[in-house]
């Protein structure tokens, strides 16, 4: 169902004890007025901790990364079910640095996103346009290619665990946002382009974040934007006042 989200990507940042301090802040906000979810995503050794501090608060924990097999010869990397096994249900599939430094590719990214809804995981699915995509007037291409390629093998049931992270490449890390327009138009592409694959009843229900650079000071006008369901955050989801500004931004 569409849902109002905010999500913080915590990437490799916060050692334990960080954790816990960041975790213990946000626990101890007062919820009842806020009209979005929160996810939180620690890096994997802050992860177990994360699962079980929150576990009675409506702060779902996700990983940054999964592999698609269940086990075997695949040093460094992490399953599902050993995800599962520490009550870890939702994980981020695409991230633009994983693409970038990892070499995940849509069609990597595809089977990924495929174990993580056959093992009934939720899949925070990244994507977004690079600056040189967009300066060349393809972005709507690339992103209706990296839909088509990564998520489009899934079955209309499998779409209620999916929820979109339009992240615009240039937007991340550099301070550089998408404006409310930008993001409106191209979610609003997003969303036809699935009507279009599937129906608009899916289309519609489909939370589609936006990822860039939100901020406090922008949080507001991004997601009164009607196709933009909430943030993927990365560096304001560090500080743990500057997070909940932007999760009580609705
Ligand atoms: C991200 O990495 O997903 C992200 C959106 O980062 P930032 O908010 O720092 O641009």
């Amino acid at each position: 169902m569409r849902k109002k989200i905010v999500a913080g990507n915590w990437k490799m940042n916060c050692t334990i004890t960080e954790t816990q301090h960041l975790l213990e802040a946000l626990k101890n906000n007062d919820s009842s007025q806020r009209e979005a979810s929160l996810i939180v995503a620690p890096t994997f050794t802050n992860l177990q901790y994360a699962s079980t501090a929150l576990k009675d608060t409506d702060i779902a924990v996700a990983a940054q990364n999964m592999h698609h097999q269940d086990k075997g010869a695949f040093t460094g990397e992490v399953s599902a079910d050993m995800l599962q096994s520490i009550e870890v249900c939702t994980v981020i599939l695409g991230h633009s640095e994983r693409r970038a430094y990892f070499a995940e590719d849509d069609e990597l990214l595809a089977q990924k996103v495929s174990t993580a809804i056959d093992k009934q995981m939720n899949v925070i699915f990244c994507f977004g346009e690079s600056l040189q995509e967009r300066k060349e007037q393809r972005h709507f291409e690339v992103v209706a290619s990296q839909l088509q390629k990564a998520l489009f093998q899934l079955t209309p049931d499998q779409w209620q665990h999916v929820i979109l992270a339009y992240e615009p490449i240039w937007a991340i890390g550099t301070g550089e946002t998408a404006t409310p327009q930008q993001a409106q138009q191209m979610h609003a592409f997003i969303r036809q382009t699935i009507a279009t694959h599937y129906n608009e009843d899916l289309a519609d229900q489909v939370s589609i974040l936006y990822g860039g650079s939100v901020k406090p000071a922008n949080a507001k006008e991004i997601f009164a934007q009607p196709d933009v369901d909430g943030g993927l955050i990365g560096g304001a989801s560090l500080n743990a006042e500057s997070f909940l500004s932007i999760a009580n931004a609705f």
